[in-house]
């Protein structure tokens, strides 16, 4: 394995950070079975950070092995459920401790800026407390049948599960996934993106630290169509959890619906509907489009990529959209006053870079940006078009990127069926000050998660998750219990003789 030094001198983070980088397996961190490495490149300049081994199929072999055995021994039925509670209290708690130099970690290998990156740290710690406190609370029930009878529930875990997690917020998807896996018993085979694994392998130091026993926990960094492709097929794994495209998500099913059936939960892609009535609160609505659309440079899964706009309040929430968008600082990560950074890696500049060309082929008009920032790195300025077609791409394609497109509407069922003409349902906003007619249109959208004068809201105890090609199942909260237990009955006979 390999030891990554960094010594950060930045306005705001002061530091030397120094972790092992290896493959995680068995509480160890070793070398890939064949010893390649994958370049961890800063996406402000293109720039390689260090290198990291590259996993591999027999990699996540191994990794499984592991996880098989410790679900056996130390883990799932063997570990009470206050015991397991008290390591992912201890690993949040050691995670708090660490919250700067997590977010420097993550500005650096991710982009966006540290104030951002601090915010999915703290977000991460409550996501585990959370989770600690379900440890020992998740039981099965008794039903009431027959007098001769006693019948009863049992959430047993599921066995080894495999995750496997994005890039644009790394170390939070990473909690998420870990949280109710822990909580539940069972053990876990996680594998990163490629392009941002630093948090990850940093969180099993402490997962180390913590106390998890070897093989509970193991991190396999490597790319996606050998390493993710590996724990989707692999016969050992019980359940596989993925949050990426909805692309990737079909051949996840597909490899599982060939081995063994595992379970599968996905989260998945959206292209989500900000809808704006006449009788908004502008002012309070251009500050959360804004924040719909731009935060987190629009790599996020439920930005408000599509905002439609009543004709009465058009123009000017036009206006002062664009205003606060143009107002927008693109900067380095680490300046304070930086609200956006530079897109992930190269491949999502160019993806963006082509949904923004093809916005103009179509004959949309280019609002605001529509260019990259700067000679090196992957920045793109806010780009917001108007004058789209409800069949252009960039109406209907998630570009995962700071696009917007803003549609006027003139009234409410035509707006809902807008809403609704998109095979995504991951989230939609509604902003409205009359709160039954904002209840009602929130109702009628076809989305996992709907919010009312608000965007992007999201919280440990309230499940997340899509409709339609948006995803199976949901995270967070106690529906996220759920997805990593199987539930048994058991049948007790009290005298019934036949
Ligand atoms: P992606 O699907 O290419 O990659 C996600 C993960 O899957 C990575 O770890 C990748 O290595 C792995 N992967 C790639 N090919 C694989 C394969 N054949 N088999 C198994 N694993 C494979 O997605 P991306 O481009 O890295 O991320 C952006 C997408 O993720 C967007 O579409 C976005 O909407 C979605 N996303 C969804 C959520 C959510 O909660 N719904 C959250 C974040 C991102």
């Amino acid at each position: 394995s390999t030891i990554w030094d960094h010594e950060f001198d930045t306005p705001v983070f002061k530091g030397k950070v120094s972790f092992p980088t290896g493959i995680f397996i068995n509480g160890k961190f070793t070398e890939g079975s064949t010893g390649n490495t994958i370049d961890v490149i800063n996406p402000t300049n293109g720039k390689v950070i260090t290198k990291i081994p590259e996993a591999t199929a027999d990699d996540v072999d191994r990794a499984a092995k592991a996880a098989h055995k410790a679900f056996d021994t130390v883990w799932g039925l063997k570990c009470p459920g206050s015991e397991r509670g008290k390591l992912l209290s201890k690993l949040a708690d050691l995670l708090e401790e660490k919250w700067d130099e997590f977010a420097a970690i993550e500005a650096l290998d991710n982009g966006k800026a540290f104030w951002s990156a601090k915010g999915d740290v703290g977000i991460s710690v409550d996501t585990l407390k959370y989770f600690a406190g379900w440890a020992g609370k998740s039981h099965g029930k008794v039903i009431e049948t027959t007098e001769d009878k006693l019948a009863y529930t049992r959430h047993e875990p599921i066995g080894v599960c495999g995750q496997i997690i994005p890039w644009n917020f790394p170390l939070m998807m990473m909690a998420w996934k870990l949280g109710p896996a822990l909580a539940t018993g069972n053990t876990i085979v996680i594998k990163p993106s490629e392009a941002t694994p630093l948090t990850a392998l940093r969180m099993a130091s402490l997962i180390k630290e913590a106390g998890f026993p070897d093989g509970v926990v193991n991190v396999v960094v490597g790319y996606g169509n050998t390493v993710g492709a590996a724990i989707a097929e692999h016969m050992q794994i019980e359940k596989v959890a993925f949050t990426g495209s909805t692309l990737v998500g079909r051949k996840i099913m597909e490899a599982a619906a060939r081995t063994n059936l595992k379970n599968v939960t996905l989260e998945l892609g959206g292209k989500s509907p900000n809808i704006i009535f006449n009788d908004a609160d502008l002012g309070k609505v251009v500050n959360w489009s804004v924040h719909g659309i731009f935060f987190n440079h629009g790599q996020a899964c439920c930005a408000g990529s599509r905002i439609y706009v009543q004709s009465g309040v058009y123009d000017e929430f036009l206006r002062r959209f664009t205003a606060r968008a143009a107002s927008l600082r693109l900067g380095d990560p680490f300046s304070a006053d930086s609200y956006q950074g530079p897109q992930v890696s190269r491949i999502q500049f160019d993806r963006i870079m082509s949904y923004i060309n093809s916005g103009k082929e179509q004959g949309a008009t280019v609002h605001l940006g529509g260019e990259r920032q700067g000679e090196e790195g992957y920045w793109i300025k806010p780009t917001i078009f108007t004058d789209t077609k409800p069949n252009m791409r960039i109406v209907q394609e998630e570009i995962f990127g700071p696009v917007g497109v803003v549609i006027k509407f003139e009234d409410e069922a035509d707006v809902i069926r807008q809403a609704n003409d998109t095979v995504y349902g991951l989230a939609a906003a509604v902003f409205s000050q009359d709160i039954n007619r904002a209840i009602e249109t929130a109702h009628k959208l076809h989305a996992g998660t709907a919010w009312i004068n608000c965007v992007n809201q999201l919280h440990p105890q309230v499940p997340f998750g899509g409709y339609k090609q948006s995803g199976i199942g949901r995270e967070l909260g106690e529906y996220a219990l759920d997805s990593y237990t199987n539930v048994k009955a058991v049948h007790v006979n009290l005298g019934h003789n036949l």
